[in-house]
């Protein structure tokens, strides 16, 4: 990579994402944990990553802050062309609203809404017409093998499927970056592959990037490329 920390940051749209001598300190009293230094991190549009480190290595630290969740102690964060790192509290809602995509570990669908309307929430947040976002996510579910699921509670699903509802909700709005968090560690090896997989071809066929944290070498092979992150620097 050529990218320093002396690089000016620019609106590059051919970039999906760059962090730029990231540095994230949390701070309890006393005690200070760096768990970013010196991330220096350019995605293109499309490409998928997987971060690779152990537990505690800073991997949902560094999602966090590409994701507008956490701000940065240092450095510069762009993401679909937007240099969030100046943003007030206000202006980051609507930049995850409309420019991320999140998948937690957890999957963390509503389990009182069916498949279709843990879509919909979504856009309940957004702003588009109704029939528009129920049409986008009827389209989503189909995609995914899930029409027939679509009235189905997350409850009534298997742990795949559920990815896979969490998957289309992270694609509701289009973004531009998607982030994966654990997306395979609650599943055994064949589903964790399956679902990769599928990350894999939902990203490629809209052209979005995606940062998928693991701590799995196993499922790395479905990535574009690999960084690791060790104590929070990554390549290390
Ligand atoms: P990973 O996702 O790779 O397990 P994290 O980003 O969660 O790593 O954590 C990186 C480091 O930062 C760890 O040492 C962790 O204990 C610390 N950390 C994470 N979140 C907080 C927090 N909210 N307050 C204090 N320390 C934290
Ligand atoms: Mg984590």
């Amino acid at each position: 990579m050529n990218v320093t920390g002396s690089i000016t940051p620019t609106s590059d749209t051919t970039l999906a994402a760059q962090l730029t001598g990231v540095r994230k300190v949390y701070r309890m009293g006393e005690s200070e944990t760096v768990a970013l230094d010196r991330v220096d991190l350019s995605i293109p549009a499309g490409e998928i990553v997987a971060l690779v480190g152990p537990s505690g290595s800073g991997k949902s630290t560094l999602c966090s802050i590409a994701g507008g969740i956490l701000t940065p102690s240092a450095g510069s964060v762009i993401v679909g062309g937007q240099e969030i790192t100046g943003y007030t509290p206000r202006q980051l809602t609507a930049f995850r609203r409309e420019t991320i995509g999140f998948v937690f570990q957890s999957v963390n669908l509503v389990p009182f809404l069916t498949a279709r309307e843990n879509l919909l929430v979504v856009d309940e947040i957004g702003r588009r017409h109704r029939s528009a976002a129920r049409a986008r996510a009827d389209e989503l579910l189909e995609e995914l093998g899930l029409s027939e699921h679509s009235r189905h509670l997350p409850g009534e699903l298997s742990g795949g499927q559920r990815q896979r509802v969490a998957i289309g909700r992270a694609l509701m709005n289009d973004p531009a970056l998607v982030l994966f968090d654990e997306p395979t560690s609650s599943l055994d090896t064949a589903l964790g592959d399956h679902v990769m997989g599928l990350i894999r071809s939902e990203m490629k066929v809209r052209n979005t990037a995606a940062i998928v944290d693991t701590h799995d070498e196993r499922v790395t092979h479905h990535a574009d490329r690999t960084v690791h992150i060790i104590d929070g620097v990554l390549n290390a």
